[in-house]
């Protein structure tokens, strides 16, 4: 005896299913786009666990049935793939399982964004038969499994499953069509053209047959005796050509997009198609597709990426990650190779030297299509980069081969354009006639990467600076070490080297001068700092700025230290150099009053706002903020004049 269980379904579900119902979006046709692509990932599912798992039934013939009735106002849709369990039914269809759905909600909410746009996001799949239906019914069966399940809904918080039977594995959705209601898009999906003009847009491409019964006029007999004969005949829908074996020329854009979708389940239009066969050694033929948007796990662990892989037309991997390197995860699409073996496994594709000659390929035709994107359509590239540059980043650390290629597909906000960021070729390509490196600072932000102290000098050399806002930057620089022969040097470590040689030998003599006149504030200085500095000198390059620290080449900038250590990660105290600027006033006036008074508890005040200063510069984190504000507090107090 069979008895039906209630459900409800998550707070998030029905947030989302409530959206869908009352949903102005105004393509509600697409419902049947994600049912059939479903349905034809079942099918593929099915086929492909067949290979390898014999529980797994397969179906005498495999097929997306659609049936229309008129009166009942009923659409169905059935397919011979892999089915579900109960489990699954609640795991897939009752609940979103999905991460970060909750977070997406309230992105939504505080952003006004409109419906739309949530699709866009979720990828909602079987909720947009809410859309267009006020009841779902779904009976489906598992291919190895001998009972079915009934799951039931009006969207209205809640489900019921009861066991069921099914002759054969597969899934039949029924959807209780709402009343048609063209002007607000929602046509009449109980007329066949309607279904046949929606399949043959989104669905063409689906590679099982897509069968309705239609009505046929037919004209028999000739002459007078002619007459027009209607029928009822079952007709498949869709080409079902591959569309990755079709000439380019052949395939609209809008097939192309629609195709994406169904590989993709992105809701939205890809930013870029790619189309390439190669031939020779190994053959094969991909259809790639750059995303216009990251999707919002790209950068877990977690998340997997993988291209669809066909060897001879069939499905036999549905996310092949090895395919790719792993910082391209974010490209979508198919290969189709004849070369490879039919039952191919995991272990043997990690090893599979076609797979890496393809992998090779695709990352070579990737890489090019991107340098051709930022040199032809800038700002579409600007808009791949903001969604997809810590990928690249990732790539130009990781993949030694293509180093420099990727190198050069990084933007960086430099000190050129306050608006536009930069290549590192277009940095090169305005370098000074003497200039040789290519000089970065990291910082929290562009305003105190600007005041700076550590560029002034460079500032004063008319050199640009590459601004590393993105803390994780000096990383990758770093990691890449150099670009088309320039070295990177960071702007706050080590000796700049800018100088000509008339230059250093007036930057030497100052900095003599100084050491000579006021050599000994640099002693009294150390003895104050001697737990946070390494050592106290005169600077030879700073100008306006009466302080600023600086680290070996390998240290890390200040502002990574700290995002690290927030990370949580270890970051080993590091001593840095102070340098002060021996011809500041402020500097001056402090060895004037150290002259006279050489035990004054002053001197430790304004030793601790000459570090504080520099800290603070480089957007740091002062460590002992105790101590500095009282220095603060005490030397403002010196400030005024008169007695209180
Ligand atoms: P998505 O397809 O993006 O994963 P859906 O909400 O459309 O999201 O579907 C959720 C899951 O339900 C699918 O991943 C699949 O496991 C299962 N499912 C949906 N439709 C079918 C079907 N026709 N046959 C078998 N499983 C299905």
């Amino acid at each position: 005896m069979s008895t039906t269980q209630t459900f409800e379904f998550q707070a998030e579900t029905r947030q989302l299913m409530d959206l869908m119902i009352h949903s102005i979006y105004s393509n509600k046709e697409i419902f049947l786009r994600e049912l059939i692509s479903n349905a034809s990932d079942a099918i593929d599912k099915r086929k492909f666990l067949g290979l390898t798992d014999k529980t797994i039934t397969q179906a005498e013939e495999n097929f997306i049935r659609i049936e229309l009735d008129k009166a009942a106002r009923r659409l169905t849709i059935t397919d011979t793939g892999i089915g579900m369990s109960q489990g699954e039914v609640v795991e897939h269809i009752g609940t979103i399982a999905k991460s970060g759905t909750k977070e997406i909600l309230q992105q939504m909410k505080e952003s006004g964004a409109s419906t739309t746009d949530l699709i866009g996001q979720f990828g909602v799949g079987f909720y947009s038969a809410f859309m267009v239906a006020e009841k779902i019914t779904l009976l489906t069966r598992r291919a190895n499994e001998e009972k079915a399940t009934r799951w039931v809904s009006t969207g209205a918080g809640t489900y019921t499953i009861d066991d069921d039977a099914r002759p054969t594995a597969g899934t039949t959705i029924t959807l209780d069509l709402k009343p048609a209601d063209k002007e607000n898009g929602l046509p009449d999906f109980c007329e066949e053209y309607e279904v046949e003009s929606v399949i043959k847009k989104y669905s063409d491409f689906i590679a099982y047959p897509i069968l309705m019964k239609k009505t046929v006029h037919k004209t028999v007999g000739e002459g007078e005796n002619a007459k027009s004969e209607e029928s009822i005949e079952e007709a498949t829908l869709n080409s079902m050509k591959p569309i990755w074996t079709r000439s380019k020329n052949d395939v609209k854009d809008e097939e192309y997009n629609e195709f994406y979708k169904h590989v993709s389940h992105d809701w939205e239009d890809p930013l870029r198609v790619i189309n390439y066969r190669a031939e020779g050694r190994i053959e094969y033929q991909a259809l790639l597709y750059l995303p216009k948007r990251a999707p919002f796990d790209l950068y877990y662990t977690s998340f997997k990426g993988g291209l669809q892989l066909y060897v001879k037309k069939v499905l036999i991997l549905e996310r092949a990650e090895e395919l790719l390197p792993r910082y391209l995860r974010f490209v979508r699409g198919v290969i189709e190779s004849a070369d490879l073996p039919l039952n191919i496994s995991r272990e043997i594709l990690q090893q599979d030297r076609h797979i890496a000659a393809i992998r090779k390929g695709l990352t070579t035709k990737i890489i090019s299509e991107l340098t051709s994107l930022l040199e032809k359509e800038r700002d579409k590239y600007a808009d791949f980069y903001r969604e997809f540059g810590p990928a690249l980043k990732e790539g130009a650390s990781t993949d030694f081969e293509n180093k420099e290629k990727l190198s050069g597909l990084l933007l960086f906000a430099s000190s050129n354009d306050k608006e536009k960021p930069t290549t590192l070729g277009e940095y090169i390509g305005r370098m000074k006639s003497e200039q040789k490196d290519i000089y970065y600072l990291a910082g929290e932000s562009r305003l105190t990467l600007e005041n700076s102290p550590h560029t002034e000098s460079l500032r004063a050399k008319g050199y640009e600076i590459l601004y590393l806002v993105d803390a994780y930057d000096e990383i990758v620089l770093q990691n890449i070490g150099e670009f088309s022969g320039k070295k990177f040097k960071s702007a706050a470590k080590g000796e700049l080297d800018l100088s000509d040689e008339k230059e250093k030998k007036h930057d030497e003599e100052k900095v003599k001068e100084a050491e000579k006149t006021m050599g000994t504030l640099l002693g009294a200085l150390k003895e104050h700092l001697k737990d946070n500095v390494k050592e106290v000198k005169f600077s030879s390059v700073l100008v306006s700025a009466p302080s600023r620290l600086v680290g070996e080449e390998f240290d890390v900038s200040p502002y990574l230290a700290k995002i690290l250590s927030r990370n949580g990660e270890k970051v080993p105290p590091m001593k840095k150099t102070l340098e002060i600027n021996g011809d500041h006033e402020l500097v001056k006036k402090l060895f004037a009053f150290y002259d006279t008074n050489p035990n004054s508890a002053t001197l430790g005040d304004f030793a601790q706002i000459l570090y504080g200063h520099a800290v603070i510069a480089d957007g740091g984190d002062i460590a002992d903020v105790a101590k500095f504000n009282k220095a603060l507090v005490a030397v403002a107090g010196t400030a005024l004049p008169g007695k209180p």
